[in-house]
């Protein structure tokens, strides 16, 4: 079995909703199990401001699945929820699913390059990542902790349960 973190993201359509049904939907995956996810946090929009706010996790499923395989599911998950892929970058979308960690891996393929580029300079990443793995280091040997400490929240807060 492989360690996978994977970020939930959705401004659109009842974002809650949308990552509530991804986690139903990776739980169901193939050869894998859902084995905790972060609270749901509110971030600022990357790119365009000119959108609804953002609602992000990060989740640790344990799979079998290779990564290849793992993307073509997660992908297939994001178009069940109604993923529109649009010229424009980080534009609002109903679900993005990108898988940031796998395992101690680096890949670098065209279509699949982890850990996820984005990883450590992403708020609404880092946090929801570094709650649930706290004592994580990154396979290029570099703490979370340290990228946490070093990255601003830029608004970022968790969703009170209610
Ligand atoms: P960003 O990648 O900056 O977060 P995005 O998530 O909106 O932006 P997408 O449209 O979801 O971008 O994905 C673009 C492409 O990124 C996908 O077609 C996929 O092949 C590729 N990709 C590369 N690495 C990963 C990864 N680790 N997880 C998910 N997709 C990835
Ligand atoms: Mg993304
Ligand atoms: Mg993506």
């Amino acid at each position: 079995m492989n360690s996978v973190y994977i970020g939930l993201g959705s401004n659109l359509s009842k974002p809650q909703k949308q990552l509530n049904n991804a986690l139903q939907s990776l739980s169901a995956l193939p050869s894998s199990q859902l084995i905790q996810c972060s609270h749901f946090y509110i971030s600022q929009p990357m790119g365009p401001k000119d959108q609804p706010d953002y609602v992000n996790a990060v989740a640790l499923i344990e799979t079998k699945l290779q990564p290849l395989d793992l993307l073509k599911c997660t992908q297939e998950i994001e178009l069940l929820q109604g993923r529109e892929r649009k010229e424009n970058r980080w534009g609002p979308r109903t679900l993005d699913l990108d898988i940031l960690l796998y395992g101690n891996q680096q890949i670098t393929l065209p279509n699949l390059v982890i850990p996820h580029y984005g990883l450590k300079k992403r708020e609404f990443v880092l946090y929801p990542l570094f709650e649930i793995a706290q004592e994580l280091t990154l396979p290029c040997g570099e703490k979370l902790s340290k990228l946490v400490d070093l990255c601003p929240k830029n608004g970022l807060r968790a969703i009170e349960l209610k």
